[in-house]
């Protein structure tokens, strides 16, 4: 049997509230306005995947970063290697990056995920795709087309989630909200949701919510995990990375 291992948010009380960190051989959504720090967690998971946790038994590896909007900066992971005391090049050279085009080019770099994957048995631990979602409605915009953009969705994750599960991996995706149609879930008290309704929720193994607290500081809650209480936490975004 695999051995599931966590990767550090750079956060204990968001590690905390999710059990220990990112899980792999699963599904972690994170969702929010924008600004909310999705695009800054990407980064931080970047580092934090490649540091070796030895009480834990987790080796620390490789990262794979799709980029569906153009919003990764290589030069933040700098600071970010620098505070786990990383050399910077050498971090930088374990992120493999690529941006997505649309939908279906999307779907096609699994492809070439999952090759690398096999290929290099082991040594990926993490897979961010940010944003999962934004290309799929922009592919299926159209008036009667939600239905086929929730398929096409669907297939989309179940491929994700096997990918975690055959080569032991965490895979780590942003969403963003919406009060589009799609958006079935019932979130009281916020008339946006995030985007994708019940595919999403249950092809997410674990959900988080982003919202802004004061300043740089950050409240994630989690919903829907298998196995922690629904419960929230602060953290916020330094030139670091996301910590407490
Ligand atoms: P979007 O939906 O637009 O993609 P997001 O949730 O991905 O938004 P991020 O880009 O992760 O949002 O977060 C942006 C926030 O991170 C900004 O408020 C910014 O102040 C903060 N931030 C970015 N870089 C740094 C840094 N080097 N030091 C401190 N804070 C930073
Ligand atoms: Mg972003």
């Amino acid at each position: 049997r695999k051995h599931v291992f966590k990767i550090t948010t750079g956060s204990a009380e968001l590690d905390k509230i999710l059990g220990g960190g990112i899980e792999s051989m699963a599904i972690t959504e994170a969702f929010g306005e924008f600004r909310t720090g999705k695009t800054q967690l990407s980064h931080t998971l970047s580092i934090t995947a490649q540091l070796p946790d030895e009480s834990k038994g987790y080796s620390g590896g490789k990262v794979i970063y799709v980029d569906s909007e153009n919003t990764f900066r290589p030069e933040r992971l700098r600071p970010i290697a620098a505070r786990f005391n990383l050399e910077d090049e050498c971090a930088l050279e374990n992120v493999l990056y690529t941006r997505s085009f649309n939908s279906e080019h999307q779907m096609e770099l699994l492809d070439m995920v999952a090759g690398l994957f096999h290929q290099e048995a082991g040594i990926f631990k993490l897979l961010i795709i940010d944003s999962a979602i934004a290309l799929f409605r922009v592919d299926f915009s159209g008036r009667g087309e939600l239905a086929d953009r929730q398929q096409k969705l669907a297939q989309y994750m179940a491929r994700l989630q096997r990918l975690s599960e055959e080569f032991n991996v965490a895979v780590f995706i942003t969403n963003q909200m919406t009060s589009d149609p799609g958006a079935t879930m019932s979130f009281q008290a916020d008339p946006k949701k995030p985007v994708g309704g019940n595919i999403m929720a249950h092809a997410s193994t674990t959900r988080i919510s982003l919202r802004k607290g004061r300043a740089e500081t950050r409240i994630a809650k989690i919903y829907d995990s298998p196995d922690m209480p629904e419960a929230e936490a602060m953290f916020a975004i330094t030139n670091g990375g996301v910590t407490d």
